[in-house]
Formats: C-alpha cells, structure tokens, sequence
C-alpha cells in the first residue's frame, strides 16, 4: 500500500469514528433532553393532582396551574389554605404511583405565620414510610414568599434518575468506546508497523551499503594483485594482501553483528552467567581498546573503583556490552576522541560509565536510540558508519542482566553511558579502592 492510500485510509477511518462518536454525542444529549422534559412534566401533572385532591379534601376551590417549577430539581405548588403532612405525604405518594414516578423526593410546608418551611419529610421510592427531616435538611428547601400558602418539592436524587432512565444510551455508549477503542489500537498497530517497515528499508539501504564498501575494495585488491608487475613488487604486493584481509575482518565483524541482532530475536539472550573479577575486566578492557583511541591522536583514561568485586554475569555478553559503548564513543568523537571509562560500586548497584566530549545526542532522540536500527539521521550525513544495531544490543543484554542503561548528553558538549549492575546480595559491596589502567 502506498503511503498516500495508506494516509487517505487513515484519514477516512478517524473521520468515520469520529462522526460516529459526535453521532452518538448527539443523540445521546436529544435523549438527555427529553427524559428530562418527560419527569418535569410528570411532576408537574402529579404535583397538580396533588394540590387538586388537597382542595377537594379539604372543600376549598381547586385553582389550576399552581405548579410552578423554580428550578430543575425544584417546584413549588400554592394552596389555597393550609395542609397537613399526612394528608400532603399520602397523596403525593399517591401521585407519584399514579404517574409511575419511582424516584425520592423531599417535602417542606411552609408556614406564612412563622415565614419559613416548617414541617416536611423526606419520601423514599417505593416505601409508603416518610423518613423525618431534620432541620438542616428542611433548610435546603427553600422559603418562596411569593405565596402564602404552599408546600415545596425537591428532587434530591434527579441526576440519579435520569442516569438510570438512560440506560439504553449509557450501555450503547459503552459500545461506541470500544469501538473507539479497538479502532485506535488498530491504528497504533498499522503505524508501528509502518514505521518498523520504513526502519527495515532504511537498515538493508545502510547494510548494502556498508557490505558494498569492503566487497569493492577487496576487489581493487585483487586486481592489483592480479597484475604481474605487482608480483615482482614484494612490498606492494603485502600491502595489498594486508588491505584485503583488513577488509575481510571489518566484513567479518558485520557479519557478525548483523547474526548476532537475529540471534538475539530469535533465541533471546541465553545468557552463560559466571564470576567476574571487575577490576580485571576494566584494564583488559582498557588495554584492548586504548590502541584503537590513540590511533586517531586520543586519550583514554580508565578508573575502576571496584577492587574485589566479584559479580556474575555472562563474560561475553558484558564485554561486548562495554566495547559497543566505547566504541560509539569513539565513533562519534568527531575531533580528537577523549574518552573515560569508569567501573564504580554505587550503593548495591555496580555502574559501568563511559564518557565522551564527541558529538552528543539531541534530547529527543535520546529517547529513540535504544530501538533497534534506531540511527540518528545526523551520523549518516556525517558518514559514519553503523546499523542502528549496536545500543539495541546494549540495551537487551543489561536488560538480561536485570540491570538499567542511562544516557545523559548535550549536543556538542558529549556524552556519558551508564551501564547499572545490581551486585550479589551475599557478598558486601567492599569500601570503594582506586585503581587506573
Ligand atoms: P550505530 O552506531 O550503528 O548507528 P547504535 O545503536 O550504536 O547504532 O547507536 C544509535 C544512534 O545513537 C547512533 O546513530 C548515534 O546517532 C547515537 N549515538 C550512540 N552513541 C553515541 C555517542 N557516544 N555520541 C553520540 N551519538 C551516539
């Protein structure tokens, strides 16, 4: 699929989801509004009813339209004289059975002599047993002076009852919120891929590329080597044979870290775990690779302050670790490599650092360069070379380890790996030594 479809597919699917969700916002708040019309009017006709058979009990005139609704959750119903609470209490449950109205409400009648709402009770759904209110309680009823007589009705539990005559709505709401939902993981899952795919082509550009270099040089060689005035040259000759053989070990050598990537897919890190001296393997290590920075003019120092620490992990797997760092850190020493290697016992943790004043990492890619072919886009400009494989490894070897990698970086300032081992719990982390390489 072309980046084009595969965008317009994309942009379709949001903006058929997102119809479908503004849909259902729509029809969600029509049903909002009209449940709500429904209980007004309801309470409005069954506060009528009630007011209407008040009158007739009590043989006074039955006026129409005294139900006022003050506000959503409040009416206010005018009599023509007083009531009583049993009276007032029986026939509004009466009303609300009538007009199938099963939600709580509270009551207060107010009375004009005191000027205040004084008796009242709270009316639960469904229990013919009003529940007394204490004063606080009454007090949320609130006194309307416009008339001199009447009884005011509060829905305390209307959000509740609306909620609950929604149903229907909450639950296909729920529907749309997974389909919302399924939809956006899809999309996540497409985009990965995506961008896995686009990271793939990029790594068999690099790959070709990097193989192209050696395989061409090799055959210049041979065809110097081929020609018979070369033969009668013994120096020339031996050069050209040292280039083809430097070429084979640097092919060798991406080989190698092209099969070790898959390996490490395929079979994980199948870690061979055992004691190692940390202090011998920081000058061994430094002994290595010091050569390799003084070739190019630099300096590597190397501090262990770790003497006598023994921890176990696998030999191969930590070495390769150490030399990947060291080896970014020389790779991306534009000028002059200054390098320092550092293995220290920090706490219960073992901290393995190397530090450079190369290049650096902007902040954002930081986060990015432990994926695998992850390559900063700068370093290709800058033709170094590499498959984006090297702190992917790193990553998933201290990972094995049960250890963390940290980077903290500046651009043009360099930048400093740290590598955290958790020590054995048996043996003590001893008082920290100093020794250089
Ligand atoms: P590679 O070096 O083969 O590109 P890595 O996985 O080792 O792959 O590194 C990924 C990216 O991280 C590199 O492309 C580079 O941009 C950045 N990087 C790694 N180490 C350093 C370093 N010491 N200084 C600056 N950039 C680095």
């Amino acid at each position: 699929m072309t980046n084009r479809t595969l965008r317009t597919v994309l942009v379709l699917g949001v903006l058929c989801v997102l119809g479908m969700v503004a849909v259902q916002i729509y029809w969600v708040r029509l049903s909002l509004d009209a449940q709500e019309r429904k209980l007004d009017q309801s309470m409005a006709l069954a506060l009528q009813s009630v007011a209407d058979d008040v009158a007739m009990y009590y043989g006074y005139k039955v006026q129409p339209n005294t139900v006022e609704q003050v506000a959503s959750d409040f009416f206010v119903v005018s009599l023509n004289n007083v009531v009583e609470e049993r009276v007032l209490e029986h026939y509004l449950l009466e009303a609300l059975k009538q007009h199938h109205l099963s939600l709580d409400i509270q009551y207060g009648i107010y009375d004009c002599y005191e000027e205040k709402m004084k008796a009242g009770a709270f009316l639960k759904a469904g229990s013919s047993e009003p529940t007394p209110m204490p004063g606080t309680e009454m007090a949320g009823i609130e006194d309307w002076k416009r008339y001199v007589y009447y009884f005011g009705v509060r829905l305390p539990a209307r959000s509740a009852y609306l909620t609950g005559e929604m149903a229907p709505w909450v639950y296909s709401s729920i529907l749309v919120l997974l389909v919302v939902g399924f939809f956006s993981y899809t999309l996540w899952v497409i985009l990965q891929q995506k961008r896995l795919s686009e990271v793939q082509k990029d790594f068999i550009n690099t790959m070709t590329h990097e193989f192209m270099t050696p395989i061409t040089s090799i055959s210049l060689a041979a065809e110097v080597l081929e020609r018979p005035d070369t033969l009668l040259q013994p120096e020339r000759h031996s050069n050209y044979t040292g280039l083809i053989r430097q070429e084979i070990k640097r092919l060798r050598s991406q080989v190698e870290t092209v099969l070790q990537h898959a390996r490490l897919q395929r079979h994980g890190a199948n870690l061979q775990p055992a004691a190692i001296v940390v202090d011998d393997l920081g000058r061994d290590i430094a002994q290595h690779f010091r050569p390799k920075v003084e070739a190019r003019g630099g300096t590597l120092t190397c501090e262990v302050k770790a003497l006598g620490v023994v921890i176990h992990a696998d030999p191969t797997h930590l070495s390769g670790v150490i030399y990947n760092l060291l080896d970014n850190a020389l790779k991306y020493s534009l000028d002059t490599p200054q390098i320092h290697f550092g293995i220290y016992t920090e706490g219960r943790r073992l901290a393995i650092r190397v530090t450079d004043k190369g290049m650096g990492i902007p902040k954002n890619a930081q986060k990015r360069i432990f994926e695998r072919f992850y390559r900063q886009p700068d370093s290709s400009l800058k033709n170094i070379k590499g498959f984006g494989l090297g702190l992917n490894y790193v990553f998933q070897i201290v990972r094995a380890h049960k250890g963390t990698i940290v980077v903290d970086s500046e651009v043009g300032q360099g930048s400093t790996f740290t590598v955290y081992l958790p020590l054995p719990k048996a043996a003590p982390a001893p008082a920290p030594q100093l020794a250089t390489a």
